[in-house]
This record gives structure tokens, C-alpha cells and sequence, in this order.
């Protein structure tokens, strides 16, 4: 098993910079998740580390070995795909054992590992089909299985599970996690779901247009994001970002308000903010209670009831909409005014840059 470690990694496709110096470090044994939107340089990091693209500046650290110049199958790492990437002929016992077969390891101890790795994904009883006779999930699974017996230092995984319905979703996130942990394997998986990072990742890194926003725990990343952009992009629903205005500035406290928004003080110590300065506020939407006396009010709009909770749609007139996740069994009806207080402890202040004071 083996850390990496990236170093001011670059990706040009021509002019266009993708990934835009890249400084990170896995450690052996982790399981690291690069989370963001669509196009962010996901998939163009990964194949990066995989060797599949060629790496335009920086360097790259598998182990203790610089890999920029190493060839794909000589970096000791395995990648699944979204698209499984299966043969269609061969039955499920072939495709595992493909890899060993070109490496030229005889018939019985090919044999003996693909039944090795069958057992872990518990698809003994399908080595015999072929890939049209599986459904989504079993595919997949062939698809890890195939990484699996090649016995990587390091498991890269591109969106393995956005094919999958929502139900195998859930469940084979659970499995990835049990078999991270059976393997001990370092495992990197890039995904644009943020639910999945939360619930599988030790490490979650945030990218967004080829920069890393922000580096860490799913609860450091949730509770204390770095910007904006990271505050907006973990969580459901989205935590609530208003813009506000300063209104006093002590020692350590600063009071705000919005037209959504009674003046609010918050315990901070901050420096260089004056009367008059545009902020934003964030609060997540279940740290928001109903409150007869709470600096936030405005009519419902929307209700809906998830069950265990109940999001409200709050229009704040001009200070926007608000979303509150509230008690699943609360009484409310839409065109209601509601006041809702929260814990100024747990909000938070964003500045003009858009980080978090
Ligand atoms: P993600 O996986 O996060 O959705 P990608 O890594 O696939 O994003 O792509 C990152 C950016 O690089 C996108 O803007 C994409 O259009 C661009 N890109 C990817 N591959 C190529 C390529 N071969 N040539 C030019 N641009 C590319
Ligand atoms: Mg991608």
C-alpha cells in the first residue's frame, strides 16, 4: 500500500489550464474523495494519477516514487470505471481474471483468486454469466473485481456508482466502505455527489474550476467550511447564504442585519470590518427553529414534508428565500408567517472575498 503525494500539478489541454497546481497529500491507507461540479477536473486529476493523461507540470509521488513519467500498469493502481467497462463475451470468471491471464499467471491460480475475489463482493454464483445476464449493480461489482485481484497499492474510482439507481446506490456506497475497510487499501473516488463524499470519505477535497476550495474531515468540511463555495456545495438542503450589512463592530462582536434578517450579533473577533460593509450571513436550514421571537420572518411558500423533517420555503421579501428544516410532525401551512431564531454560535460569516471570517 502506498500515500501520494501531489505537488503544484498542472493539466493543460492547449491554451485551457484544467487543473491549476494541485498540492495534496493521501496517506496510506485512506480514503480520499475529490468532490465537485461537473467539469471541475475530477476525472482529469484522477486520470492524471492513473497515468492515463499525460501530467503538463508538477510531480506526482506514488509511495516513495516520483510517477509522472511511469507507465499506467507499472504504478501499482487499478481504476473503475462509471461505464464498467466489461467484456461483453467473456463470462464474469474471465473478465476478473483478465488482467492475470495477460500477465501470464497459470489457469489453476487464476482460478483460486478470482474465486478469492468473488467471495469478497459475494458474486460466487455469477462467475458463470455473462455481463448482459447482470444487472447494474453486479456489474459494477465485476468492474471492482477486476481492480481488486490485480491487488493495487492504490484503488481509483471515477463516479462507480452514477449509473446506479438510488436504492444500490445506498447500498453499494456501504459496501465500498466495508470493503475499504477490509482491504486497508488507499482509495481515491471522485464523485460530484456530495452525499456520497460525506458518507464514505476520511478526507474529502473540495475542487472546483481546477483548484483545490478546501481539504478535510466531511464534519470539519461541514461545520467549518473554508469559502462560500464549499458552504454552498456540502450539505442538503444548501445552507442558507444572505447578503448582509454591518451594522457595529466591537472587540469581539459584530452585529448584522438584513431585510430578511432582525439585527444579529455574532461573537467573533474580526478585523477591518466597518459600519456599512456587505457580508454574508450562512445558517444551515435545520439550525433554524421556530421562534416567536427570532430575527428571521416571512411568509411560507413552500412546504416539504421528508418525514423525519419538514423544509419550509420562507420568502424574506428582499432579503431572498430561507429554508428551514424543521420539526417533521410541526403544523404549517403555506402563506403562514413564521419567525425562526437560531444559535449565533453556529452561524456563519463569509467576506467580500467569499471566506469565512
Ligand atoms: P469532471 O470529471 O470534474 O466533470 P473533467 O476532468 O472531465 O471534469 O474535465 C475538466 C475540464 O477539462 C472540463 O472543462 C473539460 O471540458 C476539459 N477537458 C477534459 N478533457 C479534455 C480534453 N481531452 N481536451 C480538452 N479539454 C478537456
Ligand atoms: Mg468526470
Amino acid at each position: 500500500m502506498a500515500g501520494l503525494q501531489l505537488s503544484n500539478v498542472r493539466k493543460n489541454y492547449g491554451k485551457v489550464e484544467v487543473i491549476k497546481g494541485i498540492d495534496l497529500a493521501i496517506e496510506h491507507g485512506e480514503f480520499v474523495v475529490f468532490v465537485g461540479p461537473s467539469g471541475c477536473g475530477k476525472s482529469t486529476l484522477l486520470r492524471m494519477i492513473a497515468g492515463l493523461e499525460e501530467i503538463t507540470d508538477g510531480e506526482l509521488f506514488i509511495g516513495k516514487r516520483k510517477c509522472n513519467e511511469v507507465a499506467p500498469r507499472d504504478r501499482g493502481v487499478a481504476m473503475v470505471f462509471q461505464s464498467y467497462a466489461l467484456y461483453p463475451h467473456m463470462t464474469v470468471e474471465e473478465n476478473v481474471g483478465f488482467g492475470l491471464r495477460l500477465s501470464g499467471v497459470p489457469k489453476a491460480e487464476r482460478a483460486k483468486r478470482v474465486r478469492e475475489v468473488a467471495k469478497i463482493l459475494q458474486m460466487e454464483e455469477l462467475l458463470e454469466r455473462k455481463p448482459s445476464q447482470l444487472s447494474g449493480g453486479q456489474r459494477q461489482r465485476v468492474a471492482i473485481g477486476r481492480a481488486i485481484i490485480r491487488q493495487p497499492e492504490v484503488f481509483l474510482f471515477d463516479e462507480p456508482l452514477s449509473n446506479l439507481d438510488a436504492a444500490l446506490r445506498v447500498d453499494m456506497r456501504m459496501e465500498l466502505s466495508k470493503l475499504h475497510t477490509d482491504l486497508g487499501a488507499t482509495m481515491i473516488y471522485v464523485t460530484h455527489d456530495q452525499v456520497e463524499a460525506m458518507t464514505m470519505a476520511d478526507k474529502i477535497v473540495v475542487l472546483n474550476f481546477g483548484e483545490v476550495q478546501q481539504v478535510g474531515t466531511p464534519m470539519e468540511l461541514y461545520n467549518f467550511p473554508a469559502n462560500l463555495f464549499v458552504a454552498g456545495f456540502i450539505g442538503a438542503p444548501k445552507m442558507n447564504l444572505l447578503p448582509v450589512t454591518v451594522d457595529a463592530v466591537s472587540g469581539d462582536a459584530i452585529t448584522v442585519s438584513a431585510p430578511s434578517l432582525k439585527s444579529t450579533t455574532l461573537h467573533r473577533s474580526v478585523s477591518g470590518l466597518t459600519m456599512g460593509d456587505t457580508l454574508t450571513f450562512g445558517i444551515r436550514p435545520h439550525l433554524l427553529v421556530p421562534d416567536a421571537d427570532g430575527p428571521i420572518t416571512g411568509k411560507i411558500r413552500l412546504i416539504e414534508r421528508l418525514g423525519d423533517s419538514t423544509v419550509v420555503e420562507v420568502d424574506g421579501g428582499a432579503g431572498g428565500t430561507i429554508f428551514a428544516a424543521i420539526d417533521g410532525d410541526i403544523e404549517v401551512q403555506l402563506e403562514q408567517f413564521v419567525s425562526l431564531g437560531l444559535d449565533e454560535t453556529r452561524a456563519h460569516l463569509f467576506g467580500p472575498d467569499g471566506n469565512r471570517l
